[in-house]
């Protein structure tokens, strides 16, 4: 979101600094594992369809700008029982906008995408214009458009503390305290660091690749292999992607973490981890082995109902404060770095962000 942020405001002529803990892309936050699920019939509210529109022109001129690929356009597959959220969420949303999408019976599912087991009463709703992000090769082009508008990226520099002062606001880190126009805070699961009045809690998640069974032709090519969200009974809400290297599939499930410390992250995935997962390909995909070739964990930073939390400060309309994650942030990136950018240099954006407002979570007082 801070790189997203970045080059936006410099494609519009602000002057930028960028301060990162780390060396972005990196492995440490939220924003790495290979890939990142795009859609427009949301199911999480239709408010989200007018800017996930957005998104897909900025990726292109991100990749345009920059001569990387960033998005693949595989088409989303939401799969569950008629009434699950993903299938009635994301009709919906599609009814409201206008959008492409089908909905498959069992059998239509089974002869396109035979991939996927799934059972008699079982649907899907195919998202036509979804797909994926590549989240590191995106946040290094973000930063790319910053230092070639002329911005500056400061990294492995933590940010300590932002003082709001009459003359600027005034950021303090190892380095230096320095006075700038207007701050973004956008640290990721460590924003309780430095905006400790969101009720935000971070939560460590698994991704798992699967090795691929070696029979043949896969159906599993980004051609061929949606990517998916399915509401499935017993194990919750698992995601996967299409083979990005013909060898293997990544697989997770959404929201089965528990509560972590950015700090200190337990790196190492555990059997009990892996085994509903495992259960889940033996049972449900066809041409997937439970061999695990590869895993990796990340968190996610929760807002108590799920959706993002974006908006000025409510003491200083010189800072904005960013948390765009509760597991789904990442395919808004540009736009929610337009939006921040709006707000820094107009104090305003004419995009509807009143479902993410910062003060939603605070008591009201008296
Ligand atoms: C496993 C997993 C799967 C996901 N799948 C999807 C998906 O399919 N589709 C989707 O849209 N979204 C998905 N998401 C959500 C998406 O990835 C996040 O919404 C997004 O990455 C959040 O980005 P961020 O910038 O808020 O956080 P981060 O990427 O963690 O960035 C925060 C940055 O702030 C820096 N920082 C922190 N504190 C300081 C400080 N004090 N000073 C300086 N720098 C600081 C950190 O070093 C870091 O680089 C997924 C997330 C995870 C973890």
């Amino acid at each position: 979101m801070g790189a997203a942020t970045g080059w936006r405001l410099a494609a519009r002529g602000a002057q930028v600094v960028c301060f990162d803990r780390h060396s972005p892309p990196h492995s440490l936050g939220s924003s790495h594992g290979e890939s990142r699920i795009t859609r427009t019939a949301y199911f999480e509210g239709p408010w989200y369809v007018p800017l996930l529109q957005e998104t897909f022109p900025l990726w292109r001129e991100l990749e345009a700008d920059t001569g990387t690929e960033l998005l693949t356009l595989t088409g989303a597959l939401m799969i569950g029982s008629p009434s699950a959220e993903a299938v009635t969420g994301a009709l919906a949303a599609a009814a409201d906008y206008g959008l492409d999408v089908r909905l498959l019976k069992a059998d239509e599912v089974r002869r396109t995408y035979p991939a996927h087991i799934v059972g008699n009463r079982d649907v899907a709703v195919l998202d036509a214009q979804a797909g994926f992000v590549r989240p590191e090769a995106a946040v290094d082009a973000m930063i790319g458009r910053i230092e070639a508008l002329g911005g500056e990226i400061r990294r492995g520099v933590a940010v300590s503390a932002v003082n709001h002062r009459p003359d600027g606001v005034e950021v303090v880190s190892e380095e230096a305290r320095e006075t700038f126009d207007a701050v973004v805070i956008a640290a990721g699961p460590w924003m309780h660091e430095l905006v400790d009045w969101l009720p935000l809690t971070v939560e460590r998640q698994v991704l798992v690749w699967f090795a691929l069974a070696k029979n043949g032709a896969s159906p599993l090519t980004p051609g061929r292999f949606p990517v998916f969200i399915r509401q499935a009974d017993g194990i919750g809400d698992v995601y996967g992607f299409p083979t990005l290297d013909g060898a293997s599939v990544k697989i997770a499930r959404h929201h089965a973490g528990d509560a972590t410390d950015p700090q200190h992250v337990r790196r190492e995935v555990s059997d009990g981890e892996l085994d509903p997962l495992r259960r889940y390909v033996r049972t449900r995909l066809r041409g997937v082995t439970q061999r695990v070739i590869r895993t990796v964990t990340c968190m996610y930073t929760n807002t108590p109902d799920g959706h993002f939390a974006i908006g000025l400060h409510p003491e200083d309309a010189r800072v904005t404060v960013i948390s765009a994650c509760s597991g789904h942030g990442f395919k808004f990136a540009p736009v929610i770095g337009d939006i921040a950018a709006d707000l820094a240099c107009e104090g305003h954006t004419a995009r509807d962000i009143s479902h993410f407002s910062l003060t939603r979570f605070l008591e009201p007082e008296g």
